[in-house]
């Protein structure tokens, strides 16, 4: 059959028509009122859709500019800080407190797991100065207890907790401000449905106060000048301009998936994936595949290869005979899993079509017969179910 090339990745996600189109179509100058009128609005639609009242800066980076941001804006060399890691994104946190001088206590479990809040708690030290988590690793699919953490980081003093949320904007409930998280950070590529290119970030009072005291050096990603630019309407450095224009346009469409309220359009966002990933877990299971995530996210769902058999050989034939392109795992996980994504701009027919294109996949790289439509139907009760109003457990356990 005729093949369309389908991203079905956790990076990047499938872009919004609307927002290519606005991209497209973009040619004002960035110095200009009509462009200072876009960033402002667009600013402002951003804390809607982080759910927060803090200032949200968006900057011209992937997403790990901003997280390195997040730790050169708040830390000084010596600083005491603790990093919760169990992937390659929690990784990257350690990595980068320790490229600023940072003495770095970690709580570390295996791939696909998650800590304790026991484990969280008895690291925590009055000295800590500041906290680093993931919302949703996506390296393993797994969703940590941000809700849980937060409470333990702020009985801590004046501790800081920082959650890249990267992938969890959009796919996961968040209360940034209710739970007291003090930098939230995103990127353009996953759940805003628009190509790489933006970071962005959500920054408490308590955080700004710290940014104040910290010593580390930084310059573009100077967040304090940034600020300051956004306060005129402006950005520190020349913007990602065409972006900007495909961020306004992604946001017009969560505002109208909320019935013109873009909070309630973030709240089906997150439910979208939501059961997108809880009928992806239920066709995947029906196959006898394992989740490799002991608490899977909403964002992703990363399954277990079958013994004996490299993932890799899923993910080229997902490609070569659907141009589905799921991913494999990384690092030392390669090779043991594959990871379909439920991110952003993705719908009732994705979540069937790749599993239905599982099942064939299956059928094609194991010697095990497959029963035709055995995901597909998992996955078509849960949607029955939903849709009878019968599912509030999907929100409850992620
Ligand atoms: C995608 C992602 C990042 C950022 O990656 P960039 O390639 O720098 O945009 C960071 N953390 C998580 C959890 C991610 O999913």
């Amino acid at each position: 059959m005729l093949l369309k090339n389908r991203l079905f990745t956790p990076v990047p996600t499938p872009l919004l028509p609307a927002a290519q189109n606005a991209m497209a179509a973009f040619t004002a100058h960035h110095r200009t009122a009509d462009f200072k009128a876009l960033y402002t609005r667009v600013l402002a639609d951003m804390k809607d859709f982080v759910g927060t009242a803090n200032d949200v800066l968006v900057i011209a980076s992937s997403g790990t500019g901003v997280m390195e941001g997040a730790v050169s804006n708040l830390t000084s060399p010596g600083d005491r800080v603790l990093v919760l890691t169990a992937g390659k994104f929690g990784e990257r946190w350690r990595d980068l407190a320790k490229a600023y001088g940072c003495s770095v206590d970690v709580v570390e479990k295996p791939y696909g797991e998650t800590f304790s809040l026991d484990e969280v708690r008895s690291k925590l030290t009055p000295e800590t100065k500041a906290v680093y988590v993931q919302a949703t690793e996506s390296s393993t699919g797994v969703s940590h207890d941000v809700q849980g953490i937060a409470k333990l980081v702020r009985a801590n003093g004046d501790t800081l907790l920082v959650v890249d949320a990267i992938t969890g904007l959009g796919t996961t409930h968040l209360d940034v401000d209710g739970w007291g998280i003090d930098v939230i950070i995103g990127g353009s590529q996953k759940a805003l449905m628009i190509p790489p290119g933006l970071a962005y970030c959500g920054i408490s009072d308590r955080a700004w106060k710290r940014m104040e005291m910290a010593k580390n050096p930084r310059y573009y990603f100077d967040f304090r000048k940034e600020r300051k630019a956004a306060a005129k309407g402006e950005s520190a450095f020349t913007p990602a301009t065409s972006l900007f224009a495909a961020l306004g346009a992604a946001l017009d469409f969560i505002r109208q998936m909320g019935s013109g309220d873009l909070a309630a359009g973030r709240k089906a966002l997150v439910d979208n994936a939501e059961l997108a990933a809880e009928m992806t877990r239920a066709g995947v299971k029906a196959l006898g595949l394992k989740l490799y995530a002991s608490s899977p996210s909403a964002a992703l769902t990363a399954v277990t290869a079958p013994a004996g058999l490299d993932s890799g050989k899923i993910v080229k034939e997902f490609r070569e005979s659907f141009s589905a392109v799921v991913a494999n795992g990384q690092g030392d996980m390669k090779g043991k899993l594959f990871r379909i994504a439920h991110i952003g701009y993705y719908d009732f027919l994705d979540t069937i079509g790749i599993l239905a294109a599982l099942e064939h996949v299956l059928a094609t790289v194991t010697d095990k017969p497959v029963e035709y439509g055995v995901a597909v139907r998992a996955a078509q009760e849960v949607f029955a179910r939903a849709r009878r109003g019968e599912l509030e457990a999907v929100g409850a356990r992620n």
